[in-house]
């Protein structure tokens, strides 16, 4: 794994990570919001709704008052009280029936006439109520004499002289059309929401669902807590198992308590959308974000990545340059261009220095062995592998002593040109002895070095020597760090193979291979291709 990657890794996934964050939070305080909302709206309507059920009641016991007044002086005037009931039930919707009795609770006029109540007695709880108490009620809801589930509101009517004779009352209707049916329900929404009444016994008096209205609702915790607490917003689980944010209030005259409630489903559908706005904001920022991040990454990036390819290549002539050519533009990759170029200088005086004359042997003008010592101590540095080629004449004594001295020396230097012909610029090629001689090859390894080896015993073969005519060579190859990782070593394995190449019968080349095992040459380059 590279700089840049490793940049862009991490950065990625610091910024994943914080957007999640980010996403998590906003949705847990988007989808608290939304809950805070919703029970904080159904307790104001639930407030209202409850508020506007007392004036109602207010407003038509009012009603029941002035008409009570009215019919006091004409009490016995059978006319009189029926247009009477008639105008309270026609004039406002208020009631969907009136009714006068007398003090035992025997009806005198009704409103409409079809209830085919008049000159009954009446039984239900409402009348009996009314005429026992003699004082403004609202009744509990019950079942009329004709079957109505109702609510039953009357006023009673004294005569001047203070004497009760009876009471006026209206009744609505729970299970039909009434004002009460039309105040709380003219609201309804599409989601699921919706209101419900119950009175103080915990029997629903209205409800969206016509057929609950009249039971009795004992497991339901809002209208527990209606009971103890009056108002208030809960989350509760409903009767068929909805989840439910619900507010409540209690209409104080009666005790009756509202109830407005919404899904807890269909407000968190909100959440969905919303998230996805916050999503659509953040994408494009974060999709930004991550573009520079990459390119900010492959600008630090950059210049390191240049440098290190530079420092696999210390050794070339063109590294120099490369070097110079990086863009350093921050402070640790400038100390780095800066440390490596102090360094290639180094080496490069270095490598100059092994051409000095210090280093360099007067007959041949090949390396000599401090020469030799240089390159090595260089090579291993900058760790760069090599083949050692070590080379000595076949019996070279012979030749001074038939040709003399000069004639030797001759064919020294003749021989050093051959080694000059057979080796690249970068090979360094020394003189170790009087006739013997190393030739480094750099990044080469020992089956290359093989090769040149025995392109240089085969044209030295075939040459004829100033003097001194035909004469032989023979070679030892190594390969550091092939053959071994200490260099001393390596040498020494080319010195056994050139031995062994004596001991073979001398003018060939024998490869020390790294698996331990010594080769002859034409095995190692080619066995079908006769090299001598
Ligand atoms: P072998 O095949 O076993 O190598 O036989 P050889 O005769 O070459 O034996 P050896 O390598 O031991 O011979 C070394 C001889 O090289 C000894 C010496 O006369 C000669 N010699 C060493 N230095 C020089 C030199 O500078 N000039 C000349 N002309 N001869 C040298
Ligand atoms: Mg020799
Ligand atoms: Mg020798």
């Amino acid at each position: 794994m590279d700089l840049r990657r490793l940049i862009l890794a991490l950065t990625i996934a610091s910024a994943l990570i914080s957007l999640a964050n980010t996403y998590y939070a906003s949705f847990q305080v988007q989808r608290q919001q939304l809950i805070e909302n919703t029970l904080e709206s159904n307790h104001a309507y639930a407030t209202k709704l409850a508020a506007s059920t007392e004036d109602f009641l207010a407003g038509v016991q009012q009603q029941l008052r002035i008409s009570a007044a009215a019919i006091t002086a004409n009490f016995q005037t059978k006319n009189i009280l029926k247009i009477e009931t008639e105008r309270l039930r026609l004039q406002t919707d208020s009631f969907n029936s009136v009714v006068v009795i007398n003090q035992d609770a025997k009806v005198l006029a009704t409103s409409p006439e079809t209830l085919q109540l008049k000159g009954q007695t009446l039984e239900t709880l409402g009348a009996v109520e009314a005429v026992k108490s003699k004082k403004p009620l609202i009744s509990q809801p019950y079942v009329s004499a004709v079957g109505n589930l109702l609510i039953f509101i009357s006023h009673p009517i004294f005569l001047d002289s203070g004497e009760y004779v009876g009471a006026i009352g209206g009744t609505i209707y729970l299970k039909q059309a009434s004002i009460l049916n039309h105040l709380l329900g003219k609201h309804y929404y599409n989601d699921g929401s919706y209101i419900y009444v119950v009175d103080k016994n915990q029997r629903i008096i209205y409800h969206p669902e016509i057929n609950r209205v009249g039971k009795v609702v004992t497991n339901n915790l809002v209208i527990n807590t209606l009971a103890e607490q009056g108002s208030g917003k809960k989350q509760i689980t409903n009767s068929q198992g909805i989840e439910m944010l619900a507010g409540y209030a209690t209409v104080p005259t009666t005790g009756w308590g509202v109830v407005a409630q919404r899904p807890k489903s269909a407000t968190l559908a909100a959440l969905d959308s919303l998230m996805a706005k916050v999503v659509s904001k953040i994408l494009p920022i974060a999709l930004l974000s991550l573009l520079i991040i990459w390119w900010c990454a492959k600008l630090i990036s950059k210049p390191l990545r240049q440098l290190a390819d530079s420092a696999n290549a210390m050794d070339k002539p063109e590294t120099e340059q490369n070097i110079q050519k990086v863009k350093s533009w921050y402070f640790e990759s400038s100390e780095l261009k800066r440390v490596m170029l102090v360094g290639i200088n180094i080496l490069h005086k270095s490598i100059n220095k092994l051409k000095d004359d210090v280093q360099t042997d007067p007959l041949t003008g090949l390396c000599n062995r401090r020469g030799m010592e240089l390159a090595l101590s260089l090579w291993k540095t900058v760790k760069t592998p090599f083949s050692a080629v070590t080379i000595d004449i076949d019996f070279f004594k012979r030749i001074n002593d038939t040709y003399g001295h000069d004639v030797g020396d001759l064919v020294l230097q003749q021989l050093a040109q051959h080694m000059r012909d057979v080796s690249r610029a970068d090979d360094v090629i020394c003189r170790v002895g009087g006739e013997e001689f190393l030739m480094l090859l750099p990044k080469t390894n020992s089956q290359t070095a093989a090769q040149v080896a025995e392109r240089l015993r085969s044209q030295v073969e075939s040459s004829i020597f100033d003097y001194a005519g035909k004469i032989t060579i023979s070679i030892g190859v190594a390969n550091w760090p092939d053959s071994s990782n200490e260099i001393s070593v390596v040498l020494k394995a080319a010195d056994q193979m050139l031995y062994k190449a004596k001991r073979c019968g001398r003018n060939r080349v024998e490869v020390f291979l790294s698996d331990h095992v010594t080769h002859d040459v034409d095995t190692l380059i080619n066995k079908d291709s006769p090299t001598k």
